[in-house]
């Protein structure tokens, strides 16, 4: 099966969450079942073509969150493997950010805290090193700097106490005229955090701008 950009992709099952409450066989009785064992097991590898809206519903429903979809063409690559580091989810950490943000919601402050979506953007400011740097990666001039946008994709949601590895790439580069002239130059920065066995956990997907030079001569 693939993505909407038809790129493959596998399904995983995270057997730790998997409580084999049989959702996803209803929803995908070709590919998945439950056992007399009470144990779900799926019965496609890979997954055929025509399943692939309902294995993406299955996903979608699962109520312990236990499958997944990811790309298959993704391990660590051996040209990325040196830029790898480690970013650590500390429970404390998760604490501050709350604290931070104003939010007293009792999720962040447990045990085993919910971590915010964003809080990955702030462990990997805290971590990266500095040839890792976004802005070292785009060689923009920092003075003409825009953060034009962030996305992020979650393919599950981190942990609390788990390690993450993270990579950052520039996977697209392109130009546009300024309403006022000048040339903008655009950079996309994909990074990708994924759990000690390699899982992807999330896609954080920045854009950052560079404002063209004020034309001489502008505003007399
Ligand atoms: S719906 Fe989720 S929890 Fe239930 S059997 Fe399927 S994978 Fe497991």
């Amino acid at each position: 099966m693939t993505d909407q950009y038809g790129r493959p992709q596998r399904l995983v099952v995270d057997r730790e969450l998997c409580e084999s409450y049989g959702v996803c066989a209803s929803a995908a009785p070709a590919v998945f079942a439950i056992g007399d064992d009470d144990v779900m097991r799926t019965l496609q590898d890979p997954i055929e073509t025509s399943e692939q809206g309902r294995v993406a519903q299955a996903v979608q429903l699962c109520p312990r969150q236990a499958l997944r979809l990811e790309p298959v063409d993704q391990p660590l690559e051996a040209d990325v493997e040196n830029n790898v580091y480690d970013i650590p989810i500390e429970r404390g950490k998760i604490r501050e950010f709350a604290r931070a943000t104003g939010s007293s919601n009792p999720a962040y402050l447990t045990e085993q805290p919910v971590v915010p979506p964003t809080f990955l953007t702030t462990a990997r400011l805290a971590w990266e090193p500095p040839d890792q740097d976004t802005m070292a990666l785009v060689g923009f001039d920092l003075q003409r700097l825009l953060h034009g946008a962030e996305d992020y994709e979650f393919l599950r949601l981190p942990r609390a106490g788990e390690t993450l590895q993270v990579t950052s790439e520039v996977t697209e580069r392109f130009e546009k005229t300024g309403k006022r002239g000048g040339a903008m130059k655009f950079a996309i920065v994909v990074t990708e955090f994924r759990s000690e066995s390699g899982q992807l956990v999330a896609r954080q997907r920045s854009t950052l701008i560079e404002t063209g030079a004020a034309p001489s001569g502008e505003g007399s």
